[in-house]
């Protein structure tokens, strides 16, 4: 269904895409968080255009938005496609210089001329992946590909469909900035985005489907102690430090992130922060099923009763818990649809299709909150976030063919 010269173009659109610096910075409190992003959309923008796209809108915040109408004459579904701007903070994104390597021969390969490589004996996938055309960085920073080979399958998508007027629904297309940081739906014009369904296209290896996320908190513990001289402490000092490493005895040893994984939950201690004065523990509490959620939540505040009464302080432990996103599958179940139709798309596109579920967030968990059903299907990348990130032509193509069937599908279906 993709021809070589749309191949070609799918290519040059993600090449072109990784020369913006669009890094996401840590700590920013307004979106775009990096100058790149807007740079990035407002040039999207013109290619939207060029497209053939409507009410195309780019806001200040680097939110890209724009609708394709459906080109047939029947009432069809509206569908939403979604990609994200920026790129990782761990890792730079500045003068990205992709390599295309064609016809993968196996065995490891060096990235640039530094010391940097990757090696089917640490990246298993790598075997699948021989005889493909490999694109990589060159060791100094990542490729980008998360997301901005999303954001190439769904123009090349696009174009497609608009070049060889298949029936199709109507699209919505959302380009969005911020997402490693959280922010990236801070500014998304969630009224004019109205869609039945959606999808991210922001996930990794061919066949990926997921449209279960985690429920997650974060608890944050205080623990004042009181400091006196060492030499005079006995029976007045009263320190934190321990305290602190006391009440982390408290937590079941094996329900941590290094030892679960599937849809196993978790209580994760990601910061211990102070001094014999004050201590503040923070919690990430992790669970896909939403009674086991309420339930680790609950066993945290009940950790603070129980060493509160038993330790009897003179300022007792306080806690904080924050609910940060919640498991989007509550939402995608009252539109089965959505999944039942990235399968179909699939599958027309020889693929199997592979339900995962999400050991983190996503944009879609956000605007499943807000009532908009949101699956997330795969890029064709791997080792995201990282400067061993790599995608395949292969994947690409593969990721077009579903948007494509997608768009034709829902059209057909209804
Ligand atoms: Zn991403």
């Amino acid at each position: 269904m993709v021809t070589e010269q749309q191949e070609y173009q799918l290519l040059e659109r993600f090449l072109h895409y990784t020369t913006y610096d669009t890094q996401s910075k840590l700590g920013a409190k307004i979106s775009p968080s990096s100058p790149g992003q807007l740079k990035l959309a407002k040039h999207l923008q013109q290619e939207l255009f060029a497209i053939g796209l409507e009410n195309i809108e780019v806001s200040k915040n680097a939110v890209v938005t724009a609708f394709l109408p459906s080109n047939i004459n029947k009432n069809v579904p509206t569908i939403g496609l979604i990609a994200h701007l920026d790129t990782a903070t761990q890792c730079s994104g500045k003068n990205v210089q992709a390599e295309v390597i064609e016809n993968y021969r196996g065995g490891d390969i060096a990235l640039g001329t530094g010391e940097e490589f990757i090696s089917p004996v640490h990246y298993h996938f790598l075997h699948k992946l021989v005889g493909n055309t490999l694109i990589v960085a060159d060791g100094n920073t990542l490729l980008g590909a998360d997301n901005k080979a999303g954001i190439a399958e769904i123009m090349t998508a696009l174009s497609i469909l608009k070049e060889g007027n298949l029936p199709h629904c109507n699209i919505r297309v959302a380009f969005t900035p911020d997402e490693e940081i959280g922010l990236g739906m801070q500014f998304f014009p969630l009224e004019q985005f109205k869609c039945d369904w959606a999808y991210t296209i922001d996930g990794g290896e061919v066949g990926e489907l997921e449209y279960e996320n985690f429920n997650a908190a974060t608890a944050i513990v205080t623990i004042e102690g009181k400091n006196i001289h060492t030499g005079s402490a006995k029976d007045k000092l009263v320190n934190a430090l321990a305290l602190a490493c006391e009440f982390q005895q408290g937590f079941p040893e094996n329900e941590t992130p290094e030892k679960t994984e599937g849809k196993e939950g978790f209580y994760h201690l990601s910061e211990f922060l102070g001094d014999v004065e004050k201590v503040e523990l923070q919690y990430l509490i992790r669970d896909f099923d939403q009674e086991s959620f309420l339930q680790r939540k609950q066993f945290i505040q009940n950790l603070v009763i129980e060493f509160n009464s038993k330790k009897q302080l003179v300022k007792p432990i306080t806690l904080d818990i924050q609910d940060s996103y919640k498991n989007m599958y509550e939402m995608v179940k009252k539109v089965p649809q959505s999944v039942e139709l990235a399968d179909q798309a699939m599958k027309k596109a020889g693929i199997l299709p592979y339900h995962k579920a999400i050991r983190g967030g996503t944009d879609g968990a956000w605007l499943a909150e807000k009532g908009l059903a949101c699956p997330n299907i795969f890029t064709g990348g791997y080792n995201f976030h990282s400067k061993h990130e790599l995608i395949t032509l292969e994947g690409m193509k593969n990721a077009v063919e579903v948007i494509v069937n997608l768009a034709n599908l829902a059209v057909v279906d209804k």
